[in-house]
């Protein structure tokens, strides 16, 4: 059947292969995704292939706390043979880093032949990294809905100071558990929506880069986005108290925005200029020896400085674009029902870094953007004074 995977429920989607409208084969393979209240339970029977082998199952003290512990138990009362790895982080932050890499290979026995990350960001890319060089499969235990890399091939990891994203592999099974996720710290909650609230003006990015560009498309993968969108936003509203159903479509959301990447393996339908300002304020961060934001909570503000552009180029984009991107107004409308940061003001970016973002933000990867077609267009400065006194007077 053509394009079936739009009548799957998220948790039916693993080992999907399907011939799609856009002309193209699509297949995701990840083996099992179990996402939903109580979802731990199902820890065992994904894992069930590996019962005679050794399971490493890799945590820091929170994530023990919240779902490690939990996740050992299940496995040794079914009868796997597990080895546990706790990173003791205190009051400190765990980084993707050599430290860490080369401890999870240090404790990668021989026989160990599956590893369980119970984490989120740095965990899931650490454990998403050693397991890809080694050969090896992971399951990851999501502990926050806080990015959407969960189903993703890259793992942002550290080598020498600097952060970059080499191809690792899928995962072989993730488990979204809402009463776990609900143990989520609140900041880690609102940089999962501020991700959602991006593939707004990615997908708009998408359309324009098909019609501007001539880049492919697949309209399977932006339906799939947009019904994992208005879900998402429909009950954003939850997300401040931490309800349950919110959670689950706020995890459902991150999920199946990786795998439409997936399927297509391109990250067009996750990512658009707003990452790219993004990546411009985490990089003038980091040379400053400071901790960015979250990824999300700067995607997020990020996104209706986007739709500005959207607005002021609308005389000249190609027809059906603007239709693409909703008002700049009614995005921040969206971030503050769910209790994110709605402007690069409030989460200190600077006048100066803010104007400079949008003047160079386009260089930071070669994707064709709204911030290229401004470019193209000799209208870049101009908007970007303007935005910039909008925002900061
Ligand atoms: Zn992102
Ligand atoms: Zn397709």
């Amino acid at each position: 059947m053509m394009n079936e995977i739009l009548n799957m429920t998220i948790n039916e989607m693993p080992r999907t292969e399907f011939d799609c409208s856009c002309g193209r084969r699509h297949n995701f393979s990840v083996h099992d995704m179990a996402i939903g209240k109580g979802a731990i339970e199902e820890l065992p029977k994904i894992a069930e292939p590996f019962k005679e082998d050794k399971i490493l199952v890799v945590f820091d003290n929170n994530t023990y706390e919240v779902a490690g512990r939990k996740a050992v138990e299940l496995l040794r009362a079914h009868g796997f043979h597990v080895k546990e790895l706790l990173f003791d982080v205190g009051e400190d932050i765990l980084l993707p880093d050599e430290k860490t890499l080369g401890r999870i290979l240090q404790e990668h026995d021989m026989d160990v032949k599956l590893m369980i990350a119970v984490g989120s960001g740095v965990l899931n890319d650490s454990v998403k990294f050693v397991t890809s060089r080694t050969g090896i499969p992971y399951i990851i235990v999501a502990t926050a809905p806080s990015m959407d890399g969960y189903v993703a091939d890259g793992a942002p990891i550290i080598s020498q100071g600097y952060k970059y994203s080499p191809a690792a592999h899928l995962t072989y099974g993730l488990v979204g558990d809402t009463d776990i996720l609900q143990t989520a710290p609140q900041d880690l909650i609102q940089a999962g929506y501020g991700d959602v609230i991006g593939k707004i003006t990615a997908l708009a990015d998408w359309d324009l880069a098909v019609k501007a560009n001539g880049d492919y498309r697949c309209d399977t993968c932006v339906t799939l986005v947009r019904k994992a969108l208005d879900a998402c936003f429909a009950k954003a509203q939850g997300l401040k108290d931490r309800n349950g159903e919110s959670l689950g479509a706020l995890m459902e959301a991150l999920t199946l925005t990786g795998v439409a990447m997936a399927l297509i393996n391109i990250s067009r339908p996750a990512s658009g200029a707003e990452h790219m300002l993004s990546h411009f304020w985490e990089m003038d961060s980091i040379a400053r020896g400071e901790n960015p934001h979250h990824h999300g909570i700067q995607v997020g503000v990020a996104t209706p400085v986007i739709a500005r552009f959207f607005e002021e180029l609308e005389d000249i984009l190609p027809e059906g674009t603007k239709e693409q991107c909703p008002s700049h107004e009614e995005i921040e409308r969206l971030l503050a029902k769910g209790g994110a940061p709605v402007s690069p003001k409030d989460i200190g970016i600077s006048r100066e870094l803010f104007h400079e973002s949008l003047l160079k933000g386009y260089s930071v990867r070669p994707r064709y953007s709204i911030m290229q077609f401004a470019k193209e267009h000799g209208r870049l400065e101009e908007i970007a004074d303007k935005i910039t006194k909008e925002i900061y007077g």
